[in-house]
């Protein structure tokens, strides 16, 4: 058999060695556009910064190591041009001799990745983007200033997500005063905005020029034009280079000519073992769509876009696997993690403002405990966000940020969303525990608490979105941390135009104080700085007879709620 695989990265170069390693009679051809195979796109940030210092250290195999070790046909510098998919033949076009070639295929593997989106403005033109190592090297020479007298010392880059974020931080590693301009209302989009100001904060303490809700509307060779998002032209900066990273759009361009049907939303429909509508046609990585694992129950198109590193490699290794005979890959959430100045940001699955969205019902707990043991030198705050399915109990998103441990807590709640846990089945995971290392009930324990008693009816829980409502509806608010945390900030309502305060009635003085001070018939929020006390307080009131509920993640929670709300607008 002889299959073809056109792109030479992530999915395809995954696809190709799997083969091999299934099937050492089968022909495999790889066609690879650009200069390198297998490099490491993920890392092109941190070459670009300087933290990746060796520009080799991109390039994890070469044509020649792909055929000594995988006897693989590898041909870099040639593009497909056209797909014949009833004669199963390619056109190739050879970019060093210029010829133009046939190539016939048993199989075809399409794994071109995705083109990065770049903002129709006036002057775009000298707007670079990354996506691979020949745009790393333009990106260093452009910090490097090479042939143009001098580094560039301002940057403007458009786009707030997981890859201008690293853009980002690497330029100011390198020097440069950067501007960053996100047309969205927060940085980040997988994020909830009270997840996402913590991003915000971290970027602005390291002095980037964080613009939200703004657009670049023009460039000139030395400044950008920012406006708001109506395109009200609002400032001009210094923009010495640019860097568009906006996302990428699945490149369908091959798959379409191949007369492969496309997905609802861009992207090469392909069924759950990657076949596109076309026969012997297959399409994978950020160029297909994925199986979304979260669409609701009877959703017609239940795919998603997710143009992640993981993924593209599962599908590589999944359409080896569908090529010679075996089957089964499971639908995606969508796992990402990004660090941003020391600060770590994962989510898994669905936020919150895509579920309400998609008018689906669902649970929001948040929760901030420390990574570690808190008596335990280093011990660091996480802000962890849950949202669970309340018919089923099911994860339906998890979100995280915080300096340390971000990372194991979103990959074992993505592991718990693969395997099909329930929020509150994490209550009872065995995890690994030392102080230096987790608790004894680590966060993901005490999320798993939380959903339980939500679950049971235990517990009732107010959003930092809906407290003025409820307090505007007559609702006493009572403060149960110390004086101390109370004076140092506090929950501050305005009703009506005049400012309203919590009630401050600790924790330990509540079962005595509460007859007197808290008054009977009216429902009642408590709430302390992350909502574990909150919890215990709601419990004894509720038992006391009170209509009780408690801020969900604290103080914490609303002020960084409320803060979002005026950071971004
Ligand atoms: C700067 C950057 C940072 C990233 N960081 C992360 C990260 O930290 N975590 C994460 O999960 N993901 C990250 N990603 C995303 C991840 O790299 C992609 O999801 C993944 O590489 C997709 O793999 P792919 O094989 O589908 O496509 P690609 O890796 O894009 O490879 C496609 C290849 O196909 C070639 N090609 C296209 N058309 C043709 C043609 N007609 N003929 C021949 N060849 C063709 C292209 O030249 C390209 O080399 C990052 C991406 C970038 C650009």
């Amino acid at each position: 058999m002889k299959i073809v695989i056109v792109g030479g990265v992530a999915a395809g170069m995954s696809a190709a060695t799997r083969l091999r390693r299934l099937a050492e009679d089968a022909e495999i051809v790889v066609i690879e556009a650009g200069d390198h195979v297998s490099y490491a796109n993920c890392g092109l940030p941190y070459y670009a910064g300087g933290v990746i210092e060796d520009r080799d250290a991109l390039l994890l195999q070469t044509p020649e190591s792909l055929a000594s070790r995988f006897r693989l046909d590898v041909r870099v510098r040639n593009r497909v041009t056209a797909v014949d998919s009833v004669a199963h033949k390619l056109t190739v076009h050879d970019l060093g001799t210029g010829d133009e070639y046939a190539e016939s295929y048993d199989r075809l593997v399409l794994s071109p990745g995705g083109r990065p989106i770049v903002p129709r403005v006036p002057g775009i033109e000298r707007a670079l983007v990354l996506r691979d190592v020949a745009d790393a090297d333009r990106l260093v020479a452009a910090i490097d200033g090479v042939g143009d007298g001098g580094p560039a010392r301002t940057a403007v880059v458009i786009g707030g997500g997981f890859v201008g974020l690293e853009v980002v931080e690497n330029l100011i590693r390198r020097g440069l005063a950067v501007t960053l301009v996100e047309l969205a209302d927060q940085v980040l989009a997988p994020l909830d905005p009270e997840l996402a100001v913590r991003v915000r904060d971290e970027l602005v303490a390291h002095g980037v020029d964080v613009r939200t809700s703004a657009q670049v509307s023009a460039l000139t060779s030395s400044t950008a034009t920012i406006a708001d998002a109506a395109g009200v032209e609002v400032d001009k900066v210094r923009a010495d280079l640019v860097v568009a990273a906006v996302g990428v759009r699945p490149d369908t361009e091959l798959a379409a000519m191949a007369g492969a049907e496309l997905g609802p939303r861009g992207g090469v429909l392909v069924d759950e073992d990657l076949r596109t509508s076309v026969p012997d046609v297959f399409a994978v990585g950020d160029a297909a769509i994925k199986r979304d694992a979260l669409a609701a129950p009877g959703e017609p198109e239940p795919f998603a876009l997710i143009p992640l590193a993981n993924l593209a490699n599962r599908h590589g290794r999944h359409v080896a696997d569908v090529i010679l005979g075996r089957t089964g890959m499971r639908p995606s959430v969508g796992t990402a993690v990004v660090g941003v100045f020391g600060l770590t940001a994962a989510s898994a699955g669905r936020n919150e403002k895509r579920l309400r969205a998609e008018g689906r019902p669902y649970r929001a707990i948040h929760t901030h405990p420390s990574q570690h043991a808190g008596y335990y030198p280093g011990a660091s705050p996480l802000a962890l966000k849950l949202l669970v399915d309340p018919g089923t109990d099911l994860i339906l998103g998890a979100q995280a940020v915080g300096r340390d441990g971000v990372d194991k807590r979103i990959d074992v709640l993505a592991t718990a969303m693969a395997g099909g846990l329930t929020a509150s089945g994490l209550a009872d995971l065995e995890l690994a525990y030392a102080p230096a290392y987790g608790s004894a009930k680590d966060p993901v324990n005490m999320l798993g608490y939380v959903a339980d008693n939500l679950r049971t009816g235990d517990t009732r829980s107010v959003q930092w979105h809906e407290l003025d409502r409820l307090v505007r509806d007559g609702a006493t608010l009572v403060d149960v941390r110390t004086p101390a945390e109370h004076t140092r900030g506090t929950v501050e309502l305005t009703l009506d135009g005049a400012p309203s305060r919590a009630r401050n009635v600790p924790l330990d003085e509540l079962r005595a104080r509460a007859d007197d001070e808290i008054p009977v018939g009216a429902p009642v929020v408590v709430h302390c700085q992350a909502g574990q006390r909150g919890h215990t307080a709601a419990r004894l009131l509720t038992q006391l007879g009170y209509d009780v509920r408690n801020l969900d993640g604290g103080y914490l929670t609303w002020r960084d709620g409320t803060r979002a709300t005026v950071a971004d607008g």
